[in-house]
């Protein structure tokens, strides 16, 4: 068995502590380490067995180093936030330790939501004979094992891409974001932008709006047309003509961003409050509740899937919609956390498993998105590690086409 080291002690880390240590004949010893040791603690207490729990400031190069060189795991699971990618990349690197992520690497200045600081770590991770995996989450990460998987077994090529996130949950509270809020608020109020024909297509902050009937009893949800890093990846692993992402989002939530953005509270550049320079965005965060906090009231489910367009292995159209359903109070019993830190923190655990149980496919020596190796494992993992998939193959074009 293995030594795997969690950094980052937030909603997404703990439903990955929790997964991994369902396993232990995979992940031997485990080790959390986060900016804050007793968030560590806390939930190393939640678990059946003992792991290790660590401080450790992951912008920190030299530090993470050595807490690498002392705990010795063969993989770093990194779901502390994209701006530690990079470092914690090169402490990898420097300690000989494989590397998984749920989120592109983003500067704290600018938010871009791009692949390329990463991509180019790809000479030096092969060098290493090292392998780093991704946007291993749900989307990053599971959308992409879906493409890949309707790519191997169903398409000869794919005319058109559409993923669609919904959170049909309810948390009780007037405004709450269910990740970590700036990364969130970042994503939801910066421009939108879709792939088609070979470029991008900009639009204006949630301006494509629709509807979209989502199984399972969820019904009818307004989706809208927003920007998601893994389109980046995948219009670029796969020759696909259209590319496009969609969330949903209540109008009390739409309300809420709308009074926030035009009030300055999302911006990301520092302002000057009483002679100290402060980061709305960040200040925000601290008023809001924490996304870890809203697992227990959390109801309702999640549904997060592809519906794919184009011609089918025997040469006729296809048309694909594969999918995820998770109810959030069964993610709470599992794992103290709601369905969109359990989404996203399974996946990054079958991403370790398999680096670590199947070399072969998943610990080549590089820099890989999700989608570049074989999905037929993964997805036989996610059926059995609590996030079943359900293939359909709709009669009815998309809502609006
Ligand atoms: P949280 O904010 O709940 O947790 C982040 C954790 O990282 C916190 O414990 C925080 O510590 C810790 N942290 C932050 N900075 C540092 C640092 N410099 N050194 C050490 N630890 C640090 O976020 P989530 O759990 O919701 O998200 C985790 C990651 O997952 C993010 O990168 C997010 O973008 C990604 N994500 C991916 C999804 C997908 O589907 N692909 C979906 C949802 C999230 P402290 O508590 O002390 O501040």
């Amino acid at each position: 068995s293995h030594r795997v080291l969690i950094i980052g002690a937030g909603g997404v880390g703990r439903v990955v502590v929790h997964k991994c240590a369902q396993l232990p004949e995979v992940f031997g010893e485990i080790m959390l380490a986060s900016r804050t040791k007793s968030k560590c603690d806390a939930i190393a207490a939640e678990l059946k067995r003992p792991i290790q729990t660590a401080a450790v400031d992951a912008d920190n190069v030299p530090e993470l180093v050595k807490l690498l060189k002392e705990f010795k795991p063969e993989v770093v699971i990194n779901v502390a936030l994209p701006y530690q990618d990079l470092t914690i990349m090169d402490a990898c690197l420097e300690a000989g330790v494989h590397y998984i992520d749920t989120a592109n690497y983003e500067p704290r200045d600018v938010a871009k939501f791009e692949y390329h600081w990463q991509w180019a770590y790809q000479e030096k991770f092969k060098a290493a004979g090292l392998t780093a995996l991704l946007g291993c989450g749900f989307d990053p990460g599971v959308t992409n094992v879906y493409t890949a998987y309707a790519m191997k077994h169903h398409f000869s090529k794919i005319d058109t891409l559409d993923i669609i996130d919904c959170n049909a949950g309810d948390h009780g509270k007037a405004f709450a974001t269910n990740f970590n809020p700036e990364i969130n608020l970042r994503e939801v109020t910066a421009n939108g932008r879709y792939w088609q024909d070979g470029k991008w297509v900009e639009t204006k902050p949630l301006e494509i709006k629709r509807s979209f009937d989502f199984p399972d009893g969820i019904g009818p949800k307004n989706i809208y047309c927003l920007y998601h890093e893994e389109l980046e990846s995948l219009v670029k692993h796969f020759d696909i003509r259209r590319a496009r992402f969609w969330m949903t989002f209540g109008d009390n939530y739409i309300k809420h961003m709308e009074v926030l953005v035009n009030v300055g509270m999302t911006r990301i550049d520092p302002v000057v409050h009483k002679g100290v320079e402060i980061i709305p965005i960040e200040f925000l965060k601290t008023l809001l509740p924490e996304p870890g906090t809203l697992g227990p009231d959390t109801k309702g489910k999640t549904c997060i899937g592809n519906w794919i367009e184009g011609t089918g292995k025997d040469g006729k159209f296809k048309r694909y919609y594969v999918y995820n359903i998770k109810d959030h109070e069964d993610c709470y019993a599992e794992t103290n956390s709601q369905g969109v830190s359990y989404t996203t923190g399974v996946p990054a655990m079958i991403a370790a498993r398999q680096l670590l149980t199947n070399p072969s496919e998943y610990r080549q020596p590089g820099v890989w998105n999700v989608e570049q190796l074989n999905p037929d494992p993964f997805m036989e993992d996610l059926n059995k590690y609590g996030l079943p998939w359900v293939e359909t193959w709709p009669t009815e074009p998309l809502p609006g086409e």
